[in-house]
């Protein structure tokens, strides 16, 4: 604490992001990346990248991206707003959409990034709670409100609102806007996307950072009407410009082109997550069906902290989130095959040590 801190600075709880540990050799099931490679495309279009054209400033409206996931999705290019990570189109999106008369609405499990960027950009928010069996019910935002923002699937618990459910609201809520935050959307969901062209309020926030295993460039994009991506872009060409850089860009495009191995590799983690949900309930826990890339699971007898910290003594991460119900539980991000194994073998020892 510092005297000349401002009083948002002093009243920012910063994000605990999941541990990138240092020390090789741990199976990392601890922040919900693939544990797949891109596309051998991005890879070859990074080495052109590297050879032709790095001594050159980036392009700063990523306009090839734009038109990458314009063409994937069937919308305009003006429909879309390239970002740093999908965290820095919710990060835009927060500041420039949302109102402030009456408090921006979302759920009180959800990503917990919302929270931070509300003390960010001082914005007043409610926080919903969850049914009891840990799903969103959207009748609970059917008042005035300055915004609603929500995860789907939900994160850390994995759980999917169809797409009917959601148009259902958007024809109720027609005076806010409704960001819709896709990280996870691919590992089973339906995507929101076609629903932009009849809802103007509406904002579909993705991440190649999953489902595209591109974590580390750093790429995320939003969909949704021309008059809300101008928004974003109003705030990202003003004092906050930091361009996607030439990798990022060139990545990306093949990422998005990329088909058979965006298939084939999310076909392959949720065949994985299946299993694992399988072999966990097989242990006795109790595992919260999962639209995403990871699993929320709780033991009847175990102390969910004690459990990770047991799983961590054997060399494997995974998530421990802090707060009322979700203290309950550890969110395992789903890993090869191999590793995924592992982890039943070190359960199985764990709980029979008891
Ligand atoms: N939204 C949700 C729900 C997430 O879990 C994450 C990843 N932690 C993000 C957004 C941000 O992803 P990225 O910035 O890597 O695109």
């Amino acid at each position: 604490m510092s005297r000349f801190w401002s009083k948002t600075v002093r009243e920012l709880k910063p994000y605990v992001p999941g541990e990138q540990p240092k020390v090789p050799n741990l199976i990392k099931l601890n922040t919900n990346e693939n544990p797949y490679g891109p596309s051998p495309r991005v890879l070859e279009a990074l080495r052109t990248e590297a050879a032709d054209t790095l001594r050159l400033y980036p392009d700063p409206n990523a306009d090839r991206l734009k038109e990458a996931v314009a063409a994937y999705y069937g919308v305009h290019p003006n429909q879309v707003f390239a970002a740093n990570g999908s965290d820095e189109a919710l990060a835009h999106a927060f500041q420039g959409l949302l109102k402030h008369a009456d408090p921006l609405l979302f759920p009180d499990i959800t990503y917990s990034f919302y929270p931070v960027y509300c003390g960010l950009y001082g914005i007043t928010y409610e926080t919903v709670p969850l049914t009891d069996d840990f799903d969103i019910d959207l009748e609970d935002y059917l008042r005035p409100n300055g915004g609603v923002v929500f995860a789907n699937p939900n994160a850390p618990t994995g759980r999917l609102m169809p797409l009917s459910v959601i148009e259902a609201f958007l024809i109720r809520n027609t005076t806010s806007v409704v960001v819709v935050d896709e990280a996870y959307i691919d590992f089973g969901g339906e995507t929101a996307v076609p629903l932009v062209a009849r809802y103007p309020n509406l904002l579909v926030i993705q991440t190649l950072s999953k489902s595209r295993s591109l974590a580390g460039l750093r790429v995320g994009f939003a969909v949704g009407s021309p008059e809300l991506i101008e928004a974003l872009e109003r705030i990202k060409n003003s004092f906050n410009s930091y361009p996607l850089d030439r990798f990022a860009i060139a990545g990306a495009v093949a990422a998005m082109e990329d088909q058979d191995h965006f298939d084939r590799t999310r076909q392959t983690v949720i065949r994985t997550r299946e299993a694992l949900t399988a072999a966990l309930r097989g242990m006795g826990f109790t595992v919260l069906p999962s639209a995403a890339n990871f699993v929320f699971a709780r033991h009847p007898k175990w102390d969910a902290a004690v459990l990770a910290g047991r799983l961590r003594e054997k060399g494997i991460l995974v998530r421990h989130f802090q707060g009322h119900r979700i203290d309950q539980f550890i969110r395992i991000s789903i890993g090869t095959d191999e590793e995924t194994v592992q982890l039943s073998q070190a359960l199985i020892h764990i709980l029979e040590d008891r």
